[in-house]
């Protein structure tokens, strides 16, 4: 462990610790930031006034919506600012992907200092150290992807191949002559990357060093189906890690017993709440994730509502850690979920049957139906490769209508879609098509 008194703290130090973080961020919000000074004025909250744990759900949730209304008019940062803006030397803004992305600054402490924290915590779970080789196959743009994880690595020594603005080709040159033993990406680049490896005839488990894939961004590592299939692609160890570009830089990860994403308790605080409400609801049942990020100064968020569907347990962990666990990481978003035939659906339940099918290759789309209409809910796949025969594929596809009806409920419709015709993403994968 990376600060084991602290992983392995009691609950009672842990919250005394976290309600003494909240109290200080608080007030350094409410004085330095007039987004939260209005916010907190509106409803009467002084930060004095919370005194316990408990009082900290007195506290209003912040959402990406008033980061939005506060950057409109105040462009470009808005007044959620807690410090002047020459303070900061890094600029991220979100994928925007669900509205007008919200820009993300960071003055030096916390980009290389808390930051780098929060990477130490995760590269010693998995004994990253400096004989290794990191290759990083992404964009190097304005949104924050594996950015935190690159400075992180650096600051402790490991050696890191930028892998931006490359094909996925030279991707898969690169990480060979580099000889990187460790990978970081989205499940859905990585499982692409798998692909175009093999279109090249080239065998990444026997052909790379990589030893370790750590995904984020997406739910996949925690699904069965996806981890087998990387971990067999690439011949390595898989493990999930997560982040977002508003609660930098990465506030969890998996350890090796693989039992749920691990969140930094002692630099953030986890809450769970009802999905659009206001209530809490009790460990072990799925919830909207609420986080507050205890450290960073430049825009700290304070009980920020992440529309990330999780579980949270607070039992120790086999490896010792007492820091909450959210089981089978992230489970969805909010916004994801898919409401057919009076069946509450999170995509990634159809990713696992889908990818436990060998006969199909692991990209899918899901077409959702207008409320009301006739039409069944269709899920297009694709051959796995021509050798699939068409025997082969009608077997498939009755595995997959009577898993689907099994696990989820509903049985679908199976569209066979052309090999290499459904979208490949290189970050955020949109697999839900929703007919108007
Ligand atoms: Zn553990």
């Amino acid at each position: 462990m990376y600060r084991p008194e602290i992983e392995t703290a009691s609950r009672d130090f842990m919250q005394h610790l976290q309600l003494e973080l909240f109290r200080n961020q608080l007030k350094h919000v409410y004085n330095n930031s007039m987004m939260y000074r209005r916010k907190y004025d509106a409803v009467g909250l002084k930060p004095e006034d919370i005194k316990t744990f408990d009082d900290i759900k007195k506290v209003p949730f912040t959402t990406k919506d008033d980061l939005r209304i506060s950057q409109e008019e105040n462009p470009p940062f808005g007044d959620v600012l807690c410090v002047p803006r020459e303070e900061g030397v890094r600029v991220f803004q979100t994928s925007g992907t669900t509205g007008k992305p919200v820009k993300v600054l960071f003055t030096f402490r916390d980009w290389f200092s808390v930051g780098c924290e929060h990477v130490a915590y995760q590269a010693n779970v998995f004994e990253i150290n400096k004989s290794d080789i990191a290759f990083l196959p992404f964009g190097y743009g304005l949104f924050i992807a594996w950015w935190g994880w690159h400075a992180g690595l650096e600051r402790m020594g490991v050696t890191v191949v930028p892998g931006g603005a490359q094909s996925s080709q030279d991707r898969i040159r690169n990480i060979i002559a580099w000889e990187a033993t460790v990978v970081l990406g989205t499940p859905t680049y990585i499982l692409h990357l798998g692909d175009v490896a093999r279109d090249m005839g080239v065998n990444l488990n026997s052909d790379s060093r990589v030893r370790l894939v750590v995904l984020a961004g997406e739910p996949g590592a925690q699904i069965p189906s996806t981890r087998a299939i990387v971990e067999e692609t690439w011949g390595a160890k898989c493990y999930d890690a997560i982040g977002a570009s508003e609660m930098p830089v990465s506030f969890g990860f998996e350890c090796l017993h693989k039992k749920g994403t691990h969140l930094i308790e002692s630099m953030f605080l986890p809450e769970v709440v009802e999905p659009d409400g206001e209530g809490y609801v009790e460990p072990g049942e799925q919830g909207e994730l609420v986080m507050t990020n205890l450290c960073m100064e430049t825009m700290p968020l304070i009980r920020y509502r992440l529309r990330d569907l999780v579980s949270l347990t607070y039992e120790k962990c086999e490896c010792g850690r007492t820091f909450a666990r959210m089981n089978g990481g992230v489970l969805g978003r909010v916004d994801d979920m898919i409401n057919y035939a009076g069946v509450n659906i999170y995509p990634s339940a159809i990713e696992n049957v889908v990818r436990s099918v060998k006969a199909f290759s692991s990209e899918f789309q899901i077409v959702v139906p207008k409320q009301g209409s006739s039409e069944k809910l269709t899920i297009k796949v694709e051959p796995a490769s021509e050798n699939v025969s068409p025997h082969g594929l009608g077997k498939a596809i009755q595995d997959i209508k009577e898993t689907v009806k099994l696990n989820i409920g509903i049985t679908p419709e199976i569209e066979i879609s052309k090999i290499g015709s459904l979208p490949r993403y290189e970050l955020k994968a949109r697999r839900t098509i929703r007919k108007e």
